[in-house]
């Protein structure tokens, strides 16, 4: 289902002509040398149970020759992987939609919804029922479902944008590829098509965020210190939904009432999926969307009461593993 996720990514982006290059290669940065053995274990899993070879793994000089940071001892490129422009292919969604007579209604924020066999969901403006309804709030849901607190958590994460960096571009990353490095509180990044540095890290919970360019200039400086003296022109955030085992959440609350969300971070290929398996599950076949919904998703200890201030907890704890080297 991963792979039949990009697979759809890149054929939406063919097929509607989007403005949006598919730029393959996502590598994985570790720190420690466990780590490297861990990616080295994970790369043959998937070549022996699922004939996904596509893994490389990289040693010290391969990771230095491709990322220019000492920071890491090596790790695995994965050239199935790939990274978008998001923000265009939202767009490009919104207007293929649109043209097959989809119509988007913005700023109507659901306030209630009262399933039935006609379910009724009420905005400031007004009402309208529906044979089918799909809940996909994601992150901002709050508790429209009740179903959704105990298993679906939200959390804010970051991003900053360096000024164009020009010829140092280079020495930052080789190749156009996306970077995750192995901390739990992960820190991303990329080149923009302009040659800006794009750096995401950091997580807050609640809805309110910190001073998101202190938060990520932090980390960004430690992987890359010879960006002390760039500009950071933008800086912004976002709240997505995670999960206990971060598999996306596909519940069916009522019967003609389907919800699919909580994509933990990887929601740019699969919340594309669930949408497909969502839709597909309303006209008659939810194969998929049952099988994904099988997978197991254990509630999150305290439940709805008290998830928060023990995921706070647990987060604070990982967090300080990560900033100790653990
Ligand atoms: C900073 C940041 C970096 C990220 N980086 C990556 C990445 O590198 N790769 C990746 O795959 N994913 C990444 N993600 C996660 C990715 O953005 C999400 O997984 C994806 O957007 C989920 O899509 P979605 O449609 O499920 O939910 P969303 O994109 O969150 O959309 C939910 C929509 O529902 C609307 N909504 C909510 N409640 C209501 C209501 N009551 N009434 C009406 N509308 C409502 C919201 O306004 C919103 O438009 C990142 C997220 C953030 C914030």
């Amino acid at each position: 289902m991963a792979e039949d996720a990009k697979t759809l990514v890149r054929d939406l982006i063919d097929h509607h002509k989007m403005p949006v290059t598919f730029r393959p290669g996502v590598a994985h940065a570790c720190y420690s040398d466990s780590e490297v053995d861990h990616a080295r274990a994970y790369a043959d899993h998937l070549a022996t149970q699922y004939n996904y070879t596509q893994t490389e793994v990289l040693d010290r000089p391969g990771i230095r020759r491709l990322i220019g940071s000492d920071r890491f001892v090596g790790g695995a490129l994965d050239h199935g992987a790939g990274h978008i422009h998001p923000l265009n292919f939202a767009i490009g969604l919104a207007k293929a939609a649109a043209a097959a007579g989809a119509r988007i209604h913005e700023d109507s924020e659901v306030l209630t919804f009262t399933p039935g066999p006609k379910a009724t969901l009420k905005t400031a403006q007004g009402s309208i029922t529906a044979d089918h309804v799909i809940l996909a709030g994601n992150g901002y849901i709050g508790g429209l479902e009740p179903s959704y607190p105990s298993r679906v958590m939200p959390i804010n994460n970051f991003i900053v944008a360096t000024e164009p960096l020009g010829d140092r571009a280079r020495d930052i990353l080789s190749q156009p590829v996306a970077v995750a490095d192995s901390k739990f509180v992960v820190n991303y990044w990329r080149l923009s098509d302009d040659n800006r540095l794009l750096f995401g890290g950091g997580e807050s919970y609640g809805y309110r965020f910190p001073d998101i360019l202190k938060t990520v200039r932090a980390p960004m400086l430690k992987i890359y210190p010879q960006l002390a003296d760039a500009k950071i022109t933008h800086a912004w955030g976002g709240t997505l939904a995670i999960t206990m085992n971060r598999m996306p959440a596909l519940m069916r609350p009522h019967p003609n009432v389907l919800a699919g969300s909580a994509c933990s971070g990887h929601g740019v290929a699969l919340s594309t999926l669930t949408g497909k398996l969502l839709a597909e599950a309303i006209v008659g076949d939810a194969s998929g969307f049952d099988l994904l919904a099988s997978v197991p998703q254990p509630r999150f200890p305290g439940g709805a009461t008290l998830r928060w201030p023990l995921l706070v907890l647990a987060m604070t704890w990982y967090s300080m593993r990560d900033r100790l080297g653990l």
